[in-house]
């Protein structure tokens, strides 16, 4: 059997288990959607937000992209986000990375010129690594800067967030959501929560939206 078959065959037992223990499973998840959670987190295939929190299909909306990015032009992450905050109303948002994480491994290397959409992705994560090099090479040896820099590219991303008209407007009129950083170890399987901005969180002034008619 070829592997691309075995996931369908897979993909059966599975559904049969859940009848097995559940005859309305399906039709009760088609039905309902408790979505309190917006997850942002990594590409990579080794985490995945609901087996790594032990939560039930239908509680957490997932966004996933290369090292868990919130970049101000990614139509993909601001759809999910606008929808996620104005529509399904959520109480909080996570950014969750990972130590071990291939993409800030590879933005602390040198680009290969020819991954041109690969490099345009990196570069975000180089311009963590700048604002933060002068701590950063503080650090030895390489690996535990690696791991630092995992945590200092959540906590960048969690501004990045709060930053957003989108978050802002909810902020100031709902009082919601939070935002949370959160990074994974694969070595352990245990989640650090590193920083958590709760609405009202004061940002720097040049990233504040004018909200006045709003409120
Ligand atoms: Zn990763």
């Amino acid at each position: 059997m070829k592997p691309i078959e075995r996931l369908l065959l897979e993909n059966k037992a599975w559904a049969q288990e859940h009848l097995a223990q559940d005859p309305h499973f399906f039709e009760k998840l088609a039905r309902e959607r408790r979505c309190d959670f917006f997850w942002i987190g990594c590409s990579d295939s080794r985490v995945h937000a609901d087996e790594i929190t032990n939560t039930e299909p239908g509680r957490i909306f997932v966004h996933r992209n290369i090292a868990n990015m919130v970049i101000n032009d990614d139509m993909t992450l601001l759809s999910a986000l606008e929808y996620a905050v104005d529509h399904l109303l959520v109480g909080h948002i996570i950014v969750c990375g990972h130590y071990g994480c291939g993409g800030i491994n590879a933005a602390m290397r040198k680009a290969k010129p020819d991954q041109l959409m690969l490099n345009k992705w990196l570069k975000h994560i180089k311009d963590v690594y700048r604002l933060h090099r002068h701590a950063l090479e503080m650090i030895s040896p390489y690996a535990e800067r690696e791991n630092r820099l995992v945590e200092l590219n959540v906590i960048e991303q969690v501004h990045n967030l709060a930053q957003t008209s989108t978050v802002q407007k909810a902020w100031a009129t709902r009082q919601g959501p939070e935002l949370h950083g959160w990074v994974y170890g694969l070595g352990n399987g245990i989640i650090r929560e590193i920083i958590q901005l709760d609405a009202g969180t004061p940002l720097d002034p040049i990233y504040e939206y004018d909200l006045t008619s709003l409120t």
